[in-house]
């Protein structure tokens, strides 16, 4: 390889950002692979994605695929307990952490039990926020010492069930949203003569931020105002009821990217518990709620899509916060939970996908020499790329892009034609191209032609569905990290958007995280003849993996479970692998009935068989194709 096309792996680290994003959980080896670092150390087990890809290929596993790195998941439940009593130790705090993992971040079973066992030892709980999710939690939260806190709107059923977990023994505490809620949980306790646990949820005035600020505030959808928390307090009173009041719940909405809106909610809601405390009512919990934000674009700023804080930051800010009133009142420090769910579940999966094609912006390649009669359109375009050069480029620019417009109206008219408009679009790339070129050499880039880079850069098209694997990217404008796995050892030159392979225009992501900021468009590596090409795209595990939808009937993805093994060469082993959904299922639901569609297309074949159209041996293979097709996956297949 010539020493200019080499880069280091510091080099493409830094390119990509990837320890800013990575928070230390990826790096590039020598090889020019990526590598995962569970530990986030580099001395510890090093997990290289090109061994991964290369074991799912001997497994024939195909691709899209999510990776699942168990033990990233299990390093973040620890960090986040681990740092919160850090906290506490170091301001002397009388209170206790308890972590409850929100399971509407990621529902999946498999996280969902890792997140508990790992947390085991730190008494982490769960939240829900449905029948649905209640119910899970009722099966998988058997830990008594540990919280289940229950937010959403209920229905008698809702606090029947939760009232089943205090039966079993279990903190379950139900969390009022909504005034009508005390009345309900009151007669329903009485008539299945069990304690419950209540909590509070509080709508601050304090506004959130980021793209959830909604969340929060005056016109927030969830939480009780000052006069509806007394009321309820009254309600209970009159029942003999306050003692199972025992939490103050607030929530900021998710990702809050400022560490100030942080600090005002604990200063107002401290407020509100330590008014409460006075009065004599005993809360124990004291819950922030989630909104501990990802650094998706590494900038740590308060961009949408970063943090301007550290985690350690976030905890020492809620914990000496609420010490500083409650020292100030005179009254108990309650314990401290949060909901985080973002923040441990972001880093442990990713999509892995192939490039099955580029689509070349400057490709026209059309002979431009002059033909009889032909339009001065033409002829002033082939003009004006003969007499290009260094130092004209700027009007060159202009006068290509106002003869490409016409020559577009023009044809639309009927006044040039196809060849003319082909030889048009081919001589005007030409000059694109060789701008370009120019410019790369330029100290000063006038600021008309910055927009060359971008207007030059190929398409990528990708083996997966925005819609099912990157939803936010497209609902709303979230970034993700997204960068080769390979080849990190050659400078990547191509300029590029990447786009999927469903049929929806919006199936497209072209806004990428750079050095500088935000791009457009992202350096990737010419694709090479023969050699499969896989990017990721990382930070998925919160909300993108299950908030995926059946776009143009493309399923859910297939999925590896990788845990860490020291005992492996590789550091890893495969641990599951779950199928993605077949073309069969993904019909079925949509009240499809594979069986009957594949009788129905044996019937027709038969009968063509019948008629002499098509050869028996050959209907019988048609027959076979088609349903193996229906338990095929729904991605391109590559062999
Ligand atoms: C969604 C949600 C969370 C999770 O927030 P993250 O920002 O993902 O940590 C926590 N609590 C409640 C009430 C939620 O609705």
């Amino acid at each position: 390889m010539p020493a200019k096309k080499k880069i280091s792996p510091a080099d493409v680290c830094e390119l990509y950002n990837v320890k800013r994003w990575g928070s230390g959980y990826f790096t590039v080896n020598d090889q020019g692979h990526l590598c995962a670092l569970p530990e986030k150390r580099e001395d510890g087990p090093r997990i290289d994605f090109m061994e991964v890809i290369e074991e799912m290929r001997e497994q024939k596993i195909a691709f899209p695929a999510v990776l699942r790195f168990h033990d990233i998941l299990r390093s973040q439940v620890r960090r986040i307990n681990t740092t919160f009593r850090e906290a506490i130790t170091e301001y002397d705090y009388k209170g206790c952490f308890f972590g409850v993992y929100p399971i509407k971040v990621n529902q999946m079973r498999e996280v969902v039990e890792e997140i508990l066992d790992a947390g085991q030892p730190f008494n982490h709980g769960l939240e829900a926020g449905s029948k649905s999710e209640l119910m899970a939690a009722l099966a998988y939260n058997e830990n008594p010492e540990a919280l289940t806190v229950l937010n959403g709107y209920k229905d008698e059923d809702y606090i029947r069930l939760a009232l089943m977990g205090r039966k079993l023994g279990r903190k379950f505490i139900i969390v009022v949203e909504n005034i009508s809620e005390f009345g309900l949980i009151v007669r329903i306790a009485k008539e299945m003569k069990v304690e419950p646990l209540i909590g509070i949820r509080a709508k601050l005035a304090v506004q959130g931020g980021g793209r959830w600020a909604g969340s929060s505030g005056e016109r927030a959808k969830f939480g009780l105002t000052c006069s509806e928390i007394l009321n309820g307090i009254a309600l209970l009173k009159k029942h003999g009821m306050t003692d199972c009041l025992k939490l103050l719940h607030f929530h900021m909405g998710s990702q809050v990217p400022d560490i100030r809106i942080i600090k005002e909610a604990i200063a107002e809601a401290a407020r509100i518990y330590a008014d409460l405390a006075l009065t004599g009512i005993k809360l124990e919990y004291f819950d922030v709620g989630g909104g501990l934000g990802v650094d998706y674009d590494g900038s740590r700023s308060a961009n949408n899509s970063s943090r301007n804080y550290s985690l350690q930051e976030y905890a020492q800010d809620i914990v000496s916060g609420l010490q500083q009133i409650c020292d100030e009142v005179g009254v108990p420090h309650p314990n401290i939970v949060s909901e985080s769910g973002r923040y441990i579940t972001a880093h442990h999966s990713c999509v892995i996908t192939n490039v099955v094609d580029t689509i070349h912006q400057t490709n026209s390649t059309f002979p431009t020499e002059r033909i009889p009669d032909e339009h001065f359109l033409l002829t002033n375009i082939r003009e004006a790329a003969e007499t290009l050069t260094e130092k004209n480029y700027q009007e060159i620019f202009n006068d290509a892009q106002q003869n490409k417009n016409d020559a577009i109206n023009a044809f639309k008219l009927g006044v040039i034609s196809l060849e003319e408009r082909a030889r048009i679009e081919t001589l005007y790339w030409q000059i694109i191209s060789r701008i370009s070129r120019m410019l790369a050499g330029a100290d000063f880039v006038p600021e008309e032609l910055q927009q060359v880079e971008e207007m030059k850069a190929s398409q990528f098209l990708c083996n997966f569905s925005v819609f099912q694997s990157a939803a936010d990217t497209w609902a709303i404008s979230q970034l993700l990290p997204i960068m080769p796995v390979m080849r990190l050892n050659e400078r990547p030159e191509v300029r590029c958007s990447i786009v999927d392979i469903t049929c929806d225009s919006d199936g497209k992501i072209n806004h990428f995280i750079s050095q500088s900021g935000y791009d457009q468009s992202l350096l990737l590596h010419a694709q090479k003849k023969g050699e499969e090409y896989y990017i990721g795209l990382f930070l998925t595990g919160a909300y993108q993996d299950v908030m995926g939808d059946m776009h143009n009937l493309f399923g859910r993805l297939n999925e590896v479970h990788i845990y860490c093994d020291d005992d492996d060469p590789s550091d890893f082993y495969i641990e599951e692998v779950i199928k993605g959904t077949s073309a069969k299922n993904v019909l079925a639901t949509m009240q499809y009935n594979p069986e009957m569609m594949a009788r129905d297309v044996k019937k027709e074949i038969d009968r063509q068989v019948q008629q002499g159209r098509i050869q028996p041996r050959e209907g019988v293979k048609l027959v076979d194709f088609y349903e193996d097709c229906l338990e095929g996956y729904t991605y391109l297949k590559f062999s």
